[in-house]
C-alpha cells in the first residue's frame, strides 16, 4: 500500500518537508545557544548589562513568541490527539487486532518505564547532584519561591485507587478536555474508535470523516507554530537564563548532566531494543526519526509530535499501519520513560537537598508511583513537573523543592519528551515483530 494516498497523509508529509527543508533543527539549536548567551548578558545575575527592571520587562517581551508557539500547539492539542486516535484504530484495524495489539503493548510499555525510572535512580545515586547544592542556596530560592507562590498546584485528587481506576472513564467529555485530563480523553477516544470499528460504514463514516478533517486543520495550525520554532526557543531559554542567571545554572548543572546523562543511557537502551528485540538496522531507525525527536525536542510535546511519529514510523520504518496507528496514540499517552527517568531523578536529587533518606522500601514505592504518574501525564509541555509534585507529596519531600528546579525545567522537558517519542517508536518497531498483527 502506497503510504502517502490521502488528503490527510499528503498534508502531514507537506508539513514534515517543510521541517526538514528549512533546516529548522539547526535553527533551533542556535536558538537555544543564543538564547543562553542573549540571557547571561542580560542577567542582573551574571554580566548584568541592563538595569534589572528592565531585563526583567524586556526578559517578557523576548519570551512573547515562545508563550505565542506554546499556545497553539496547546490549542490543538485535545482536538488532535482524540481525532488521531479515533482515525487510528477505525481505519486500520480490527476488534482482533486492537485486542491481541493491547496486550502485547502494555506490559512492554510498563516493562521500558521501570527500566526508565531504574536508570534514573542509579545514576542520581552515583552523582549525588543534591550534594552539590549549597544548603544556603538552596533555603534562599524555596523562601523567595513560596513568597511569589509559584509552586506548580496539585492536580491530582486524593482519590483511593478504585476512585481512581473508576475515575479513568470520562463521564463528561466536555469536562475531561476542560481539565486536559489526557488519560480519560484517550480512553474515551479509544472507545468511540473501537465503536466505530463494530458500526456500519455507511453511519460510522460522517465521523469519520469530521476526525480527518480536525486531523488535518490541528496538524496545519503546528505547522504554523513550527515557523516561531526557533523565535519561541531562543525567547523561552534566553528569559530563564535571565531569571535565574548564571550562579543558579551552574548550581543545578549536576542535576542537569544526571537527567541528560541518563536520559543518554535511555536512548541507548532503546537503541539496543530496536537492534536485538526489533532487529531493524540501527543507520535506518536514528535516520528515520531524526525529524520527529527535532520536532519533540522544540514543541515539548509528544501529543504535538504524534501524527508526525505515525508517518515517520509508516514511511521510514516501513512500520504497518495497523500497528503505528495503534501504538503510537496509545504510547504518546501512557508512555513516558523520559518523563518518568526524570521525575525520579528530580524526586532523589530533591532527597538529597533536603537530607531526607529513602530506605529500599520507599525507592520501590517511589517506581511504583512513577510508572503510575508518567502514565496519567499528559503529554503536552512542563506537566512532567507539575506531576512530580505529587510524587514528592507521596515519599515526604517538601514539594516548595520545586522552586530549585523550575527554572531549568524548559530544557530538561525538551529533552525527556524527545525521548518519550523515541520510547514509542521503538515500541512500535517492536510491536511490528512480537505484535502478532497479519
Ligand atoms: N512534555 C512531555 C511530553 O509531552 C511531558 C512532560 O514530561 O512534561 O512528552
Amino acid at each position: 500500500m502506497s503510504v502517502i494516498s490521502s488528503p490527510r497523509e499528503k498534508s502531514l508529509s507537506t508539513a514534515t518537508d517543510f521541517m526538514i527543508g528549512q533546516n529548522l533543527w539547526k535553527k533551533i539549536l542556535i536558538g537555544m545557544a543564543l538564547g543562553v548567551l542573549a540571557g547571561l548578558a542580560l542577567s542582573p545575575e551574571s554580566m548584568a548589562l541592563l538595569p534589572a527592571e528592565t531585563a526583567y520587562n524586556l526578559g517578557e517581551w523576548i519570551r512573547l513568541p515562545g508563550v505565542l508557539f506554546l499556545g497553539l500547539i496547546q490549542m490543538v492539542i485535545v482536538p488532535l490527539v482524540v481525532c488521531s486516535i479515533i482515525l487510528g484504530i477505525a481505519e486500520n484495524g480490527s476488534v482482533d487486532n486492537v485486542r491481541r495489539l493491547g496486550l502485547r503493548i502494555v506490559p512492554y510499555f510498563i516493562m521500558t518505564t521501570a527500566i526508565a525510572i531504574t536508570i534514573g535512580l542509579f545514576m542520581v545515586n552515583i552523582i549525588k547532584p543534591g550534594m552539590a547544592i549549597d544548603p544556603e542556596f538552596a533555603r534562599t530560592v524555596i523562601a523567595a519561591d513560596s513568597a511569589e507562590n509559584t509552586t506548580p498546584a496539585r492536580t491530582f485528587d486524593d482519590l483511593t485507587v478504585p476512585e481512581r481506576i473508576a475515575n479513568m472513564i470520562p463521564t463528561n467529555f466536555a469536562q475531561a478536555s476542560l481539565e486536559r485530563n489526557m488519560l480519560q480523553i484517550v480512553i474515551a477516544a479509544i472507545l468511540v474508535g473501537i465503536a466505530l470499528l463494530t458500526v456500519t460504514p455507511k453511519s460510522g463514516r460522517p465521523f469519520r470523516d469530521l476526525c480527518i478533517s480536525g486531523q488535518v486543520l490541528s496538524m496545519k495550525i503546528i505547522s504554523w507554530a513550527m515557523i516561531i520554532a526557533p523565535y519561541a526557543v531562543f525567547g523561552l531559554i534566553c528569559s530563564i537564563t535571565i531569571r535565574i542567571g548564571f550562579g543558579a545554572l551552574v548550581s543545578v548543572g549536576y542535576y542537569m548532566l544526571t537527567v541528560l546523562a541518563a536520559l543518554v543511557i535511555m536512548l541507548g537502551v532503546y537503541l539496543l531494543i530496536v537492534k536485538f528485540i526489533a532487529g531493524q538496522s540501527l543507520k535506518s531507525f536514528i535516520a528515520g526519526i531524526r525529524e520527529v525527536q527535532i520536532l519533540a525536542f522544540s514543541t515539548s510535546s509528544s501529543a504535538a509530535a504524534m501524527p508526525f511519529s505515525i508517518q515517520a514510523a509508516e514511511e521510514k520504518l516501513n512500520i504497518k499501519p495497523e500497528i503505528s496507528r495503534f501504538v503510537i496514540p496509545l504510547g504518546t499517552t501512557i508512555n513516558m520513560d523520559g518523563t518518568a527517568l526524570y521525575q525520579a531523578v528530580a524526586a532523589i536529587f530533591l532527597c538529597q537537598v533536603f537530607g531526607i533518606e529513602l530506605s529500599f522500601a520507599a525507592m520501590l514505592l517511589l517506581l511504583m508511583t512513577t510508572v503510575g504518574a508518567s502514565i496519567g501525564t499528559p503529554a503536552t509541555p512542563g506537566v512532567g513537573i507539575v506531576i512530580l509534585a505529587t510524587i514528592l507529596v507521596g515519599i515526604g519531600v517538601p514539594v516548595e523543592g520545586i522552586a530549585l528546579i523550575i527554572g531549568v525545567d524548559r530544557i530538561l522537558d525538551m529533552c525527556r519528551t524527545t525521548i518519550n517519542v523515541t520510547g514509542d517508536l521503538t515500541a512500535a518497531s517492536v510491536m511490528q515483530r512480537w505484535g502478532g498483527v497479519k
